[in-house]
């Protein structure tokens, strides 16, 4: 998959997407990502890339030519363009997954108040929130949709069964797991998991897994 970010802040990619899981995907090339300064595509010497808002209020916008520009640019017969916005839709798992079929995202960072609304109607395929509340650029939110895209990406996670158990895959938050030892300051594992029986172990974990839905968020059970 390919995935293209269009953003103020190229430097804060450094790192977080630098490691871990993500590093090996782009190294074996099942993501190739790049990401874009916004300013590489204004024309004057100022490098202008926002401007005051029309009827007056606080803050800058971010003006239609340069991202009009960058993404007619980038844009290829597939691409999804994606942007990132409080006012988006709210990005969750089954979206993840949805994207993780895409062959191309696009994916546009905010700054400042925003973007102009002409940006919005006439350029977006989608548009995403990761959340309610208000961070000061879309650069974290994209990063987090790139992590999570990427972790469903085929061959990604070195045992795909992982990311189907995970919480949310289907709709329910994942069951616990224990680890050695098997008893640490007189709290034991539960027995079950020591058995050896996999489909009592696949039983217990199916209901344990129900259970703390049913507890902590039964919205997802509806
Ligand atoms: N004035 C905007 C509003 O009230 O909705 C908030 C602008 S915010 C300071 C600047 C940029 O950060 C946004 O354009 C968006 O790209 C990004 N952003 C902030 N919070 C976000 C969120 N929860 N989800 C996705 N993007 C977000």
């Amino acid at each position: 998959m390919k995935i293209d970010v269009l953003t103020l802040f190229p430097a804060m990619f450094a790192g977080p997407l630098d490691e871990s899981i993500i590093q090996r995907a782009r190294t074996e090339g099942a993501l190739e990502l790049k990401v874009i300064n916004l300013r590489d595509y204004t024309h004057d010497r100022h490098k202008t890339v926002d401007d005051r808002p029309f009827g007056g209020g606080p803050g800058m916008l971010l003006k239609p030519e340069p991202i009009f520009e960058a993404v007619e640019s980038l844009r290829r017969e597939k691409t999804r363009v994606i942007l990132l916005s409080p006012a988006g839709r709210k990005f969750n798992q089954a979206i993840a997954r949805e994207l993780a079929q895409q062959e191309h995202l696009l994916l546009i960072c905010g700054s400042y108040e925003g973007f102009d609304e002409r940006i919005r109607e006439h350029l977006a395929d989608d548009e995403l929130s990761i959340g309610d509340y208000v961070l000061t650029n879309g650069a974290l939110p994209a990063m987090v949709i790139i992590d999570t895209v990427t972790r469903l990406l085929p061959g990604v996670l070195g045992d795909d069964e992982s990311s189907r158990e995970e919480s949310f895959s289907q709709e329910l938050l994942e069951y616990p797991h224990y680890t050695r030892p098997s008893e640490f300051r007189g709290m034991k594992v539960p027995e079950v998991l020591m058995s050896g029986n996999h489909a009592e172990i696949a039983k217990w974990r199916a209901e344990q897994a129900k259970l703390r839905t049913k507890e902590r968020r039964p919205d997802l059970l509806k």
